[in-house]
């Protein structure tokens, strides 16, 4: 079992005095920025001219400059922006303000995992990666908790680095859950296998198809979905909650005994292969060349399409038309 680090086990020293850049005030960037700034630690928020979020970062009473500057002032630049934009930003803006003994952090993987970003001998490069949205990085921390994070050390210049990420992971309210140790290549790796194969891919995919067999075979498109949709998530929560017994023991025998003899006739040894062929191109870098290209050569052309083909399935439609018949859904929405 891997070994996890709480609040007593950091050296809180490293981080006092620093100055601490965050570039990107999105989803993560407000989290971290928010909760390094409540544990007294001096926070410059990083964004372009004209963005959108510089003025939420202004009334939180947060300093703002351009990503030039924030990083020219700072100890340590952690990068929250989109992974895609993240190469170009560092060349152009980040590389050229980066203070040897400084240190360059993200929250994932895969820009240095792809090497789409090299960072110079003479800095320390580590991550801290929330295993939960930035919304609940904040939430959590502001009730006086945590997400768990994960953390890693990839460029150990100062031979302090290990500390550093430790006490980032503190400031941001992770040690007070618990945070376990990776390395690059395990974050991005698994990271990337799991939202393909089945967080988002694997259970879309699992959805679709067990919606399209009923209405194929003449059910009510809304009964379908009832079905194989919505009590999705009930099903989530209990296993999320106790685990797949917890889930077991709240539905019924039948539901149960299903479970047990269905499940592995639908997701067969030839799906456990095709995952293994999922996790062999995200390992050879063949996913990420293809996802790099699509965003650069192809202006995002395929992306597009895609994603406006999944929005027009019938799964879609009359998904929307009986969520308005569950208001309070949308109220669970606004909560987070
Ligand atoms: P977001 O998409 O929420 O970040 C958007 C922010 O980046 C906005 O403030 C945006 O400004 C700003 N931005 C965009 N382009 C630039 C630019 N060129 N220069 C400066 N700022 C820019 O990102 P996330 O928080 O989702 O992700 C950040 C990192 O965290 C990623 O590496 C991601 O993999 C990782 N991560 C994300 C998690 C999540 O739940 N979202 C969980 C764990 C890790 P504007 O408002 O003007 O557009
Ligand atoms: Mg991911
Ligand atoms: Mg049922």
């Amino acid at each position: 079992m891997a070994k996890v680090f709480y609040d007593q086990d950091v050296n809180w020293d490293v981080l006092k005095g620093k100055t601490v850049a965050i570039v990107g005030y999105g989803s993560q960037g407000h989290a971290h920025a928010l909760n390094l700034k409540d544990n007294g630690v001096d926070v410059v928020v990083g964004l372009y001219a004209g963005s959108h979020s510089a003025a939420k970062a202004q009334a939180a009473g947060l300093a703002v400059k351009t990503v030039a500057d924030a990083v020219a002032a700072a100890d340590v630049t952690m990068v929250l922006i989109p992974d895609e934009k993240q190469a170009d930003v560092y060349q152009s803006e980040i590389k050229p303000n980066l203070k040897p003994g400084s240190a360059l952090a993200f929250a994932h993987g895969f820009n240095i995992h792809f090497k789409q970003i090299v960072p110079p001998a003479d800095v320390d490069v580590f991550m801290v990666a929330p295993k939960g949205p930035g919304h609940l990085v904040r939430r959590t921390f502001v009730e006086g908790g945590g997400v768990p994070d994960v953390f890693a050390v990839e460029q150990d210049a100062t031979g302090t680095c290990f500390d550093l990420a430790l006490a980032y992971a503190r400031g941001i309210g992770g040690t007070r859950a618990g945070v376990i140790q990776t390395s690059f290549q395990e974050e991005t790796e698994t990271d990337l296998f799991g939202e393909q194969a089945v967080l988002c891919g694997g259970i879309c995919q699992l959805i679709t198809n067990g919606f399209e067999t009923l209405c194929e075979a003449g059910y009510q498109p809304e009964i379908a979905y009832f079905e194989t949709f919505h009590e999705m998530k009930l099903i989530v929560d209990l296993m999320y909650e106790g685990g797949m017994a917890k889930m077991r023991k709240s539905i019924s025998d039948t539901a149960e005994y299903g479970d047990y003899t269905s499940g592995s006739r639908v997701v067969t040894p030839a799906s456990k292969q095709a995952m293994k062929d999922v996790l062999a191109d995200i390992q050879s870098g063949a996913f990420a060349k293809d996802w790099l290209l699509e965003n650069r050569a192809g202006g995002r052309a395929h992306f597009l399409a895609m994603r406006r083909q999944h929005a027009e399935h019938p799964l879609e439609k009359v998904g929307a038309k009986l969520r308005d018949m569950m208001p309070w859904l949308h109220d669970a929405d606004q909560k987070d």
